[in-house]
């Protein structure tokens, strides 16, 4: 039997600044921010420790799916 981790984010789940595939999902009071691992990185980190209550940070996917021959 495979173990398989559970992710909460999919494949439709989309980057709000350029559409790729989100791996980390932002949830803050005004409402929810999805980023790809990209816009991630060049987000204003205190902005958006100001607006989030809960970060999941899922970009260790990026790896899995690079191992997989995914295009990022
Ligand atoms: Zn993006």
């Amino acid at each position: 039997m495979v173990d398989v981790k559970e992710w909460s984010l999919t494949g439709l789940d989309r980057c709000d600044s350029c559409g790729a595939q989100a791996y980390v999902h932002v949830k803050g009071i005004a409402g929810e921010l999805m980023f790809c691992g990209h816009h991630f990185n060049e987000a204003d980190g205190e902005k958006l420790q100001a607006f989030a209550f809960e970060i999941i940070d899922e970009r260790e996917r990026l790896i899995e799916n690079k191992s997989q021959g995914d295009d990022y």
